[in-house]
């Protein structure tokens, strides 16, 4: 079955057609999905901006309906989405059941949200006149996606930009289109108006391009690669658009001297390995104080032997393949980066399974130092370093000393240290005692530094992005 582009509520074909390809076994084809040129993208802005007329001024019941329906469609559905999530990405099923259960949770947010749009009202400093503040959508809006989260970010972007009252052109990343093209059939299905989700599927330098290019785009909501990400950033902003950025991470985990030792393992297994390293909140590196560095390492290695990498499918898999060759190429480029500079390589290794796939060993990087190209790029992949400190506040120095900031760490049974860290930590979210990854869909999602650039993401703090202030002064 062809998978077509949603353009103005028309199922239409593309220029051309992409194979999605199961990493945990190549010869398995997900489907096929349609890929859209220059002339389909301008079609569905075109559309958005049609559709905007009556969607911005919709009532925020219809909306919340819509949003709703869409969210109990999707809980309904977690099984086969999540199946259809763990076969194009990779990630093991449970997380993928796991993910399309969240997308739920955030379109029955929203659909909350929709009703809850807030502004003030205040006595003006001149008499008889009041003033009144309110939030307005900003427009057409465009949700440019990655493909390690296949449905979340997707539903993070498209449910508070229907809940504010904007339009969507959507485009996800070529490697996962299948489950956004279900979230976007399961929006139409749910009710919502023609034109004002616009799917279309296409290539980053294209599709994406052309969005940037266009005068008919207010906002552009991105997650990505960091270089993708500045690039894009940079061209929203010389165009007048408004622009939400998460980008990268290089996120500590700070393990203390004091800390509960199986709640560190488990955080820094979780954080660094789980959906195969590929999540830009990833413990990718572990900062162990030099009094318990070698027992955290022994048992950090002792649990990692144990972890079963196969086919995302298959029940008891606890990582599933890497997401394709080219990410394959990066994880194993880095790891001999790493060896190159003197680091020490535990696992790592190329592996084989009955279906031929992305596999690869979680790999631990130890005796490195900060300064390394390890500890300073991302890697995106089940690739972790450690790096061992003299005390805390060494730790908290070396944690903070990278250009990123999403999420950051800390393992202790110290208050003190912790409270010390959640204050002083450079990063948008801090886990205490928690993997870096892993976050709730009610509140703020986001980085600081190098990692994000524009406001924050989830929760009510998405109004500010997905919505633009009035002032209006009032003589009666
Ligand atoms: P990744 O492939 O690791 O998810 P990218 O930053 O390359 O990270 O891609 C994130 C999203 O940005 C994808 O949907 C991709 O197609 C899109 N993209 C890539 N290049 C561009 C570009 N030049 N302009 C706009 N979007 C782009």
């Amino acid at each position: 079955m062809l998978h077509q582009n949603l353009v103005g509520g028309e199922w239409v074909a593309g220029r051309s057609v992409r194979q999605n390809i199961n990493p945990s076994d190549v010869r398995d084809v997900v489907g096929e999905y349609a890929q859209a040129d220059e002339a389909q993208t301008d079609q569905a802005i075109a559309a958005a901006r049609e559709a905007f007329k009556t969607w911005s001024v919709s009532s925020v019941q219809q909306r919340a309906d819509i949003l709703d329906r869409a969210g109990t469609a999707i809980l309904a559905r977690k099984d086969e989405l999540g199946q259809l999530l763990a076969r194009e990405e990779g990630k093991t099923l449970p997380e993928a059941t796991g993910e399309a259960m969240r997308a739920g949770q955030i379109f029955k947010f929203f659909a909350g949200e929709a009703v809850r749009i807030q502004g003030e009202k205040l006595a003006s400093v001149r008499p008889g006149v009041e003033v009144e503040i309110t939030r307005e959508p900003v427009g057409v809006v465009a949700v440019i996606t990655p493909w390690n989260f296949p449905i979340a970010i997707p539903a993070w972007k498209i449910a508070p930009a229907l809940a504010y009252g904007n339009t969507v052109v959507f485009k996800p990343a070529d490697l996962v289109p299948g489950c956004a093209w279900a979230l976007v059939k399961t929006l139409v299905e749910a009710g919502l108006p023609n034109g004002v989700v616009n799917l279309v599927m296409g290539r980053g330098s294209v599709v994406g391009e052309r969005i940037l290019a266009s005068p008919q785009i207010d906002a552009v909501t991105f997650t990505g690669s960091v270089a993708t990400g500045r690039a894009l950033a940079v061209k929203a902003v010389q165009s007048g658009k408004k622009v939400q950025v998460e980008m990268g991470g290089k996120n500590p985990l700070v393990v203390l001297d004091d800390t509960d030792m199986p709640t560190a393992i488990g955080a820094a297994v979780n954080g660094a390995f789980f959906s195969t390293g590929q999540r830009c909140t990833a413990s990718s590196r572990l900062i162990v104080t030099e009094r318990i560095h070698d027992a955290f390492v022994g048992a950090l290695l002792e649990r990692l032997r144990t972890l079963k990498v196969d086919h995302a499918l298959k029940a008891g898999t606890d990582i599933g393949p890497v997401v394709d060759q080219t990410q394959l190429e990066q994880d194993q480029r880095y790891i001999d980066v790493a060896r190159g500079e003197g680091g020490k390589i535990h696992g790592g290794e190329r592996l084989n399974r009955e279906t031929e796939g992305f596999y690869l060993a979680p790999a631990l990087v130890t005796e490195t130092r900060n300064t390394m190209r390890i500890n300073r790029e991302e890697v995106f992949g089940p690739v972790a370093s450690v790096i061992r400190v003299k005390n805390y506040d060494e730790a908290l120095a070396v944690a903070n000393d990278t250009e990123f900031g999403l999420s950051a760490g800390v393992c202790t049974t110290s208050l003190k240290y912790a409270s010390h860290f959640k204050r002083h930590s450079q990063a948008g979210m801090v886990m205490v005692n928690l993997p870096t990854a892993g976050v709730d869909y009610h509140v703020p999602f986001g980085g600081r530094k190098g990692s994000s650039y524009g406001s924050r993401e989830q929760g009510r703090y998405a109004a500010e992005f997905f919505t633009t202030v009035k002032t209006a002064y009032i003589q009666a």
